[in-house]
């Protein structure tokens, strides 16, 4: 009997019958499901499943177990490493946090938000500022992507600098593992040392343990005031020496601090001509660095950054001075992305180095990719503050991605191996913030320790012995 004969279409029909006709969608219904922000990938599924609560989600994942289905989750679809996509099987069970959007709980006097897992991280922001406190998990993405993912991905962004991963701002988490059952550990608890914190097994695990379905979110106090400026400087390394002495100055208050690179401004002068450029002439790079605390930290911020001016480490500078006009320099860095992938980037990549290795990343990478094809064009830029620099490589001027990909089909691997290679070489990571998903498993099994690896396999096979949790996702199928 084949599986479709058998468990799946049991499954289906199960899930249909628990659900009711809100809570399920058959493919043809389905698109938004499949698609990959990058467009790189397209994912497949016959049914993607809606739960309203965590009892529907335990009692679906506990229909999937019993039949052996591979269950998907899925959040906001902007993970960029195809782990919310099925790529090649057609019998397999997309589960969406979607409906599972309610802040269920702010405390003011804990610092906590309880927030289901499909919270939009923007919403997480508002519900957070309107109690007058701050989430500051933030990025590009932060329109679509849902706190379940964040956590799922233990996402980045633009303000880990200060406040860390997602995982450095939750405090509690309510899953659903493999076989159905319902962790509970939201708890506000600041201190807890009971044991194996099973909280941080899930956080980054990409959907191959459980299914997160809510989270105690550690809030901060709002800022009274935030700054932000557009810097030039001559290198990367000078964004390292202005972070340093920014730092040195007014202390742990730069919340951001994200590079740009001459050829970036140029993409998005192209594709975004409404986004204010922030200087006439051409420098070959930029930071936006952004403080944030008490009021009165402009005067502070200011006088740091003229001194930066006087010893050279930046060359110009400007300072927003109306919320507006700090949204513009926003928009400079959140459109970077889009910018990217509308000029046809060949590899985008996402891979972190220890901040000393910053310098001999960006030669060795610039070096490496050059030596695969001569005229690559490379834009590097974000969270130097992290040693996070994501690596866009072009085809060489007047060729268009699908030209260069035609006449080239190998040289788009060989130029993301040759970044993980200087990664590695750098003592970095293969994966920065993104995760490793389907697109970079056999990254992973290259790099990784095999000890790491070996653990890994057997704490899945712990929890997920029938293999059933977003099965190729980290580790191969
Ligand atoms: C324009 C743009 C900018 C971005 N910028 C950044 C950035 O600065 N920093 C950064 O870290 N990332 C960034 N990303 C990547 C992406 O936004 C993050 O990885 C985000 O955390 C994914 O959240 P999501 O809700 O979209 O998750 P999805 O894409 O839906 O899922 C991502 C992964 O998590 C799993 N998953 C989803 N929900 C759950 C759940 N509830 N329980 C268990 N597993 C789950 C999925 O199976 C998949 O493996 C960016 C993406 C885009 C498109």
């Amino acid at each position: 009997m084949s599986n479709s004969d058998s468990g799946y279409q049991q499954t289906i029909v199960a899930i249909k019958d628990l659900l009711g006709s809100k809570g399920w969608r058959e493919s043809g219904n389905a698109a938004a499901y499949y698609t990959d922000p990058r467009g790189r990938f397209t994912g497949r599924g016959n049914l993607v499943a809606l739960p309203e609560n965590t009892s529907e989600v335990s009692q679906v994942v506990s229909i999937c177990h019993h039949n052996k289905t591979p269950v998907i989750p899925y959040s906001g679809g902007t993970g960029v490493v195809a782990g919310q996509l099925s790529l090649h099987s057609d019998e397999v069970l997309i589960l969406s946090l979607e409906r599972m959007d309610e802040v269920r709980h702010i405390s003011a006097e804990d610092g906590t938000m309880l927030a289901e897992a499909g919270c939009i991280l923007s919403n997480v922001h508002d519900a957070a500022a309107e109690q007058g406190m701050l989430f500051p998990l933030s990025m590009a993405s932060k329109g679509s992507c849902r706190i379940g993912g964040n956590l799922a991905t233990n996402a980045g962004g633009i303000q880990v600098l200060r406040y860390g991963n997602a995982r450095d701002l939750c405090i509690g988490i309510e899953a659903v593992l493999p076989d159905g059952s319902i962790l509970n550990e939201l708890s506000p608890l600041r201190k807890n040392n009971t044991g194996y914190d099973l909280r941080h097994l899930l956080i980054g695990s990409e959907g191959t343990l459980g299914i997160i379905t809510a989270a105690c979110l550690n809030l901060k106090p709002a800022n009274a005031e935030t700054v932000t400026a557009f810097c030039a400087i001559q290198s990367p390394t000078q964004a390292v020496g202005l972070l340093q002495s920014i730092r040195s100055q007014i202390g742990e208050s730069v919340s951001a601090i994200e590079l740009m690179s001459s050829l970036g401004m140029e993409l998005l002068q192209e594709h975004f001509p409404n986004i204010n450029q922030p200087f006439e002439q051409k420098h070959e790079w930029y930071v936006l660095i952004e403080v944030a605390g008490q009021s009165g930290i402009r005067q502070n911020f200011e006088s740091a950054l003229f001194e930066a001016m006087e010893e050279d480490v930046v060359t110009d500078a400007v300072i927003a001075a109306t919320e507006t006009q700090r949204n513009a320099l926003w928009d400079l860095r959140e459109n970077m992305p889009e910018a990217n992938r509308l000029s046809g980037a060949i590899c985008n990549s996402d891979t972190s180095v220890p901040i000393s290795q910053i310098d001999v990343f960006n030669q060795q990478t610039a070096e490496a990719v050059s030596s695969i094809h001569s005229g690559l064009r490379l834009n590097s830029y974000g969270h130097i503050g992290d040693g996070n620099i994501h690596h866009n490589v072009f085809p060489p001027l007047g060729i268009s991605k699908s030209e260069f990909v035609k006449a080239h089909p190998e040289k788009i691997e060989a130029v993301r191996m040759a970044i993980n290679e200087v990664t590695h070489q750098c003592s970095g990571a293969i994966s920065a913030e993104h995760g490793i998903g389907r697109l970079k498993v056999g990254d992973m099994k290259q790099y990784a320790d095999p000890v790491k690896m070996q653990v890994m396999r057997s704490i899945k096979q712990a929890l997920d012995p029938n293999g059933i949790m977003n099965p190729g996702v980290i580790l191969s199928a």
